[in-house]
């Protein structure tokens, strides 16, 4: 397929004169000061180069981006928040960057209907804030929330904490505006749960990570919000008694329990001494530890909680627990969940996985990886943590000490071919959450099914026949 003006692009300036007339000079921006904070993104990984970083304002703005880059067979990159951490956002070739940011409106809330209607840009934080200001609860939460945005979670279909009860970004989107490659704006901005009209185009865009088209609003579902949440972090011996403990949780709970994140003892110490403020809510050290949250519109949480703790006691399944008492509490133990990737940089290089297998099967996957990256690499330190709830672990991989960071890092893909093996026996997939981008581009033909392959490929080429919509990522 061709991909447009994207290797080395050069612009014209007729055409850069276009496309500044579209969204204005001061938002065309050229010079390389302003241009690079969007060719790289924060872990310093992925690194790119662009002419010309576009920031349009409105849905008709882009649409007029599109036309152009049709006409002129120019090669484009969309970008919200910059936070994706497979490198989809990053203009590898010099394609012309379009950042969403600036639309940046909540178009509508609509409280009897449960919907709030966003622009692509605005960002998540921001859309939960919203939500809260007419007592809703949007769910989609994650580390990155205050920087991603609703666009840039929507194309890479976006799980984090809460998808346990509340699903993905797929399943808290009832409607998208998407502008397609020739400029053409589709309009499947619906409020409808029900609506059987035919094949569901919303959801070939939503996790396409910007391939197929750019997305510039969203229908989003909105939820009662939590009168009472009560949070405990608990300390076990296993990934299997953890297991254990979620599965009285769902059968005590049931749709209360809306957060149970599994860390590694590793993981909580490189936390705690790294990140500034945190403090270990027990006593003693335990081998792995699991942060499990309750939600509930009415007084039921905190009997739920602690009856149980208290059967998970009498069973031996969990040997100690903190349940948080006020709301500072709460933020501290969450705080230790979600500094556990920052706190691995000061520990050197880490090789990153994104993976899901069968929940059951978590244990046997953290085993196995464990024993095969020991024996490939002597010395390095898994720091296995995630949503064991979806069955999504971040399976990191931290540098032996005292080795040099560029000779760990130069082994990611031996290291990722190995965790990947036993990912495929065991049913899984090698991005949960985070998509395919560059990282995983190699290894996506080895781990889909050969017919799914084409059938994107053929869907890529009908709605984007030039190739310019962020070309080299994804297929
Ligand atoms: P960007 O990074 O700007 O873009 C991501 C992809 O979407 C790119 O391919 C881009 O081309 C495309 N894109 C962006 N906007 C649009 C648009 N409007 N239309 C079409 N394509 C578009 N992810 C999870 O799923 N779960 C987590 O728990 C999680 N935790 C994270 C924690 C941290 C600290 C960080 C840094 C990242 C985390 N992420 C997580 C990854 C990241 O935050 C998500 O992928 C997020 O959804 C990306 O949103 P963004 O606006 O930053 O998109």
């Amino acid at each position: 397929m061709s991909i447009g003006r994207s290797e080395g692009q050069q612009l014209p300036p007729e055409l850069l004169a276009k496309f500044k007339t579209i969204v204005g000079d001061k938002h065309a921006l050229i010079d390389h000061g302003d241009v690079a904070p969007y060719l790289s993104e924060e872990r310093g990984l992925f690194h790119g180069r662009s002419p010309l970083v576009l920031r349009p304002a409105s849905t008709a703005e882009v649409s007029a981006i599109c036309r152009l880059a049709t006409e002129h067979k120019v090669a484009l990159v969309p970008q919200g928040g910059n936070t994706g951490l497979v490198g989809g956002q990053t203009p590898h070739h010099g394609e012309v960057v379009v950042s969403l940011r600036r639309l940046n409106k909540v178009r509508e809330v609509d409280t009897a209907s449960n919907t709030m209607t966003c622009e692509a840009g605005v960002v998540l934080q921001i859309a939960q804030q919203h939500a809260a200001g007419v007592d809703r609860l949007f769910p989609l939460s994650l580390g990155a929330e205050g920087s991603c945005t609703i666009g840039g979670n929507l194309s890479t279909n976006a799980g984090g904490t809460t998808a346990l009860a509340y699903g993905v970004a797929r399943d808290l989107a009832l409607g998208l505006e998407v502008v397609l490659a020739d400029g053409r704006v589709l309009n499947l901005l619906s409020k409808l749960k029900k609506d059987n009209t035919g094949y569901d185009l919303r959801n070939i865009f939503i996790g396409s990570e910007g391939t197929l088209g750019i997305i510039t609003a969203a229908t989003l579902r909105l939820f009662a919000e939590p009168r009472e949440i009560e949070t405990a972090f608990v300390g076990l011996t296993s990934p299997a008694q953890a297991l254990k403990l979620l599965a009285l949780s769902r059968s005590e709970a049931a749709g209360l329990l809306t957060g149970f994140e599994l860390l590694s003892q590793i993981a909580v110490e490189f936390t705690i001494r790294h990140a500034i403020g945190v403090r270990d809510p027990l006593a003693g050290k335990h081998p792995w530890y699991v942060l499990m949250e309750l939600s509930s519109p009415r007084d039921e949480a905190q009997t739920s909680l602690e009856a149980i703790l208290t059967q998970a006691f009498e069973d031996k399944i969990v040997d100690d627990a903190a349940i948080a008492a006020n709301l500072s509490q709460r933020l501290a133990f969450w705080k230790l969940r979600d500094e556990i990737s920052a706190a691995q940089k000061p520990e050197g290089g880490s090789i990153k996985h994104d993976i899901s297998v069968p929940v059951a099967a978590v244990p046997e996957f953290i085993a196995r990886a464990d024993i095969a990256v020991g024996k490939l690499i002597p010395g390095a330190r898994p720091v296995p943590f995630g949503h064991l709830g979806d069955g999504n672990i971040h399976y990191n991989v931290s540098q032996p000490i005292g080795v040099s960071r560029a000779d760990f890092l130069a082994r990611w893909r031996d290291v990722n071919e190995l965790v990947f093996e036993i990912v495929r026996d065991l049913s899984g997939s090698i991005s949960a959450e985070h998509g395919i981008g560059v990282l995983k581009r190699r290894e996506l033909p080895l781990v889909k099914d050969k017919i799914a392959i084409e059938v994107m490929r053929q869907i890529k080429a009908t709605l984007d026949p030039l190739g310019i919509m962020n070309p080299g990522k994804v297929l």
